[in-house]
């Protein structure tokens, strides 16, 4: 069996080094809001060259205060691909602002950057990126549009730590940026966990204070927060698998390499790469017209595969208000994406295995 991910095999590979630093932490006895919060929260501000970090609870709950913290609300309306996990909307309505989906580009799967003009109206507060897949989204002509308009950025990370744009890393491409630990992120812990970086200290600190029920200093309430922060044993698995992010990125190019050389089915399209960098290749997303046939059959061949993802935000029941609507690029995407197994601890045969299978569908 083929497995779509194996978070064991994933985190075993440091089972010691994870296992001595959450002895230290137990031999403390300190579990929140400690040492291990401020060495990794130091360390991956560092490795995302922006100026500060700090660790949430979760992905969500990273955007979420994020927008919070420029004090978007209800009115404000906020650009977002219409493609994508619907965390990254629902941060958005959390906060009372309207989502305004704008759709991808079909070459990177990322909000379509010629689109965005379209879309901007006095309202306009925020473009919120995904770099959907571990791709940065092409940042240019968005930062063109922003110098012309003067909205925010607000980068929705959470699929591509380490990607890097024009020498730049994501967490380091706008004015704020949401990450995600989930365990089968790039870096993923062992629950949940979240993290913001940003340049802007002033949203930093309002980040901290809300996440910490809008507390500055202990007991002085200057906002009316919530409890949303990351805790010390979260972030010392983190501190340990961020000094192999990079090498567990390369590995996952190495992959994405051998899948792109070799898949040779005419009936499959497969992801490219704008730039080599740029992407850490989180998922490997090929589209196929007939997406759940190559599933079933690559199921019978003990080929673990996923779907990212079978619906799209506007045709959920959550936003009954958007059924009618027509986004035909993303409705397309959500029909023929299919998401081949890939992971760092993936070897070659395994790999060789997945691109004999697909090349024999059909064949
Ligand atoms: C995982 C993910 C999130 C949410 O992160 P959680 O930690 O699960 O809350 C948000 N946006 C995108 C694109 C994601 O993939």
């Amino acid at each position: 069996m083929i497995p779509f991910l194996s978070l064991k095999d994933l985190n075993n590979r440091f089972r010691a080094e994870i296992d001595a630093r959450i002895k230290t932490i137990l031999d403390k006895g300190w579990y929140l809001q400690g040492e291990e919060n401020e060495r990794f929260s130091k360390n991956f501000a560092a490795y995302c060259r922006a100026k500060g970090a700090v660790g949430v609870a979760n992905g969500l709950d990273a955007l979420n205060l994020i927008i919070r913290a420029y004090g978007f609300g209800p009115g404000d309306e906020i650009i977002v691909p219409a493609n994508t996990f619907i965390a990254t909307i629902l941060a958005i309505s959390e906060n009372g602002c309207t989502p305004v989906l704008v759709e991808p580009d079909i070459e990177t799967y990322c909000i379509d950057p010629e689109k965005i003009e379209a879309a901007i109206t006095p309202k306009t507060k925020a473009v919120m990126v995904v770099h959907l897949y571990g791709q940065a989204v092409p940042m240019e002509k968005i930062w063109a549009l922003q110098a012309k308009y003067g909205f925010k950025i607000i980068e929705d990370a959470a699929q591509a730590h380490g990607a890097i744009y024009q020498g730049r890393r994501t967490g380091n491409l706008g004015d704020a940026a949401g990450f995600s630990f989930y365990p089968g992120k790039n870096l993923g812990a062992m629950g949940d966990a979240g993290g913001v970086t940003t340049n802007d200290l002033d949203i930093l600190e309002k980040v901290k204070a809300i996440g910490n029920y809008g507390s500055d200093r202990k007991y002085h309430h200057i906002y009316k927060g919530v409890n949303s922060r990351l805790d010390e044993i979260q972030a010392a698995v983190l501190d340990v698998k961020l000094a192999h992010l990079d090498a567990d990125n390369a590995r996952r190019r190495e992959i994405s390499k051998l899948y792109r050389e070799r898949i040779t089915n005419p009936r499959i399209i497969l992801p490219k790469a704008y730039d080599e960098m740029a992407h850490v290749w989180h998922l490997f997303v090929i589209r196929c017209d007939d997406r759940d046939g190559l599933a079933a059959y690559l199921k019978e061949r003990g080929i673990e595969t996923n779907i990212h993802y079978p619906m799209p935000p506007h045709k959920q029941g959550a936003y009954a208000e958007w059924a009618e609507r027509s986004y035909p690029i993303t409705e397309k995407i959500h029909r023929e994406v299919l998401s081949l197994p890939i992971s760092p601890t993936m070897t070659d045969e395994e790999a060789q295995r997945v691109i004999d299978a697909v090349n024999m569908w059909n064949a």
